[in-house]
């Protein structure tokens, strides 16, 4: 007898969420199609290319022959210079032989989770947050604690609420600054006071820091400018956002030394590594040339930060706070008397204008939208247009 869809499915899937960015975007692909013009503001990638110098590294290797397996951690040469360029930037030596590569961050941020998490164990995470960490820690069989990032705290944490929720089964913070969806960042001093608790609780810490770069007042403090935490510190990061090279799959961790060769079988499991050529070319990521299109791509972003933030805090009812990181706007709307669902849905539907609703996020995102504003001015001036008349009606 055949068995029926539901058992044929893993217990662990059951009630696992994607990325809505990407059913979303299905959604308004397919307006598009029946001729309807929308603004896409749900997925989160830069709308710039790739800086030239890393997609010519990226041809000439490919033509050299870089189409051969790499070393399930990833090439020495990249290991070596993130290494250095995070020993660089903070106070702590950083062991290349720490690092690991891997075919995007979020991969990263699995077997990270998918090495170190129990069944039954708990992990506390930020909520509003990038899914995949709610999604890697429930495949692990465990149990995914939230707590919540207040708006009247620029999105950080109640470090007195994070404090309460640390139980005997807890074994795991993450953090993510700054954030997606939020755009909060945590300070230096957050950042100590939950390596202290960490420290207390013998606790690890996932510090997913993929918008370091993108920021738009002091350079955002990291978790390794904390001293004496690298032996329970877990950072990813990669090309994905700064260098706008989502597409490539290319993101990299920092994992305590004792835990390295769990990671590594991990991926020697999953992936086997990651593609030889992106890492090549990535080495070029780190040149005066390729620093200057990051710089004038944030410069960008935060002129459509200041338009995009001031023209939603000009209409009735809907207030949003000028993120200090990532692309994203996350204004709150619950004035607007509609779930952030129905609104994301009626905005597409109604107005043309694709984004996504807060609860996309965690239930904490009630109330509240989540806006890339990684597109052109002109495209953000049309949307705000669209966003005034269609709240104009509700
Ligand atoms: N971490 C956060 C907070 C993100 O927002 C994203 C992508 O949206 C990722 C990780 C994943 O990055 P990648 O595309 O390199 O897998």
């Amino acid at each position: 007898m055949k068995l029926d869809t539901k058992s044929r499915i893993a217990k662990r899937m059951r009630g696992i969420r994607g990325e809505a960015a990407f059913e979303m975007l299905g959604r308004a692909n397919e307006l598009e199609r029946q001729g309807r013009n929308i603004i896409h503001l749900e997925i989160g990638e830069p709308d710039f290319d790739t800086p030239e110098a890393i997609v010519r590294a990226g041809i000439n290797w490919l033509q050299k022959g870089a189409t051969h397996y790499s070393p399930v951690p990833g090439i020495w040469e990249l290991r070596t210079e993130i290494a250095q360029r995070l020993s660089s930037r903070h106070p702590q030596k950083i062991d290349p032989r720490c690092v690991l590569i891997t075919p995007g961050a979020k991969m990263m941020i699995f077997a990270i989770i998918q090495s170190v998490v129990d069944p039954g164990d708990e992990v506390i995470c930020p909520d509003p947050s990038y899914p995949a960490y709610e999604a890697a820690i429930r495949m692990a069989g465990a149990t995914p604690v939230q707590v919540r990032l207040e708006e009247s705290k620029e999105f950080r944490f109640d470090l007195n609420e994070l404090s309460r929720r640390i139980t005997s089964r807890t074994k795991m913070i993450v953090l993510n600054s700054p954030q997606n969806p939020t755009g909060g960042v945590l300070n230096l001093d957050d950042l100590r006071k939950i390596a202290d608790l960490a420290r207390k609780h013998d606790l690890l810490i996932l510090s997913d820091e993929i918008y370091s770069e993108i920021y738009y007042g002091n350079p955002p403090a990291s978790i390794l400018d904390v001293p004496d935490v690298l032996d329970r510190v877990f950072v990813v990061n990669g090309f994905s956002k700064i260098y706008a090279m989502t597409g490539w799959r290319l993101g990299y961790g920092v994992v305590p030394a004792d835990t390295f060769s769990s990671v590594e079988l991990f991926l020697n499991n999953s992936v086997s590594s990651t593609a030889t050529f992106t890492q090549r070319a990535a080495l070029e990521a780190f040149t005066p040339e390729t620093e200057k299109a990051t710089q004038n791509m944030v410069a960008e972003f935060r002129k459509r930060r200041d338009v995009f933030a001031d023209g939603l805090n000009g209409i009735s009812g809907v207030h949003c706070l000028k993120p200090l990181g990532a692309f994203y706007l996350f204004p709150n709307i619950s004035r607007l008397g509609l779930p952030s669902e129905e609104f994301a849905n009626r905005l597409l539907n109604d107005a043309g204008v694709a984004v996504l609703p807060g609860t996309a996020f965690g239930d904490y995102g009630e109330g509240y939208l989540r806006l890339s504003f990684a597109n052109s001015l002109t495209n953000i001036e049309t949307a705000l247009e669209r966003i005034r008349n269609f709240v104009s009606g509700v």
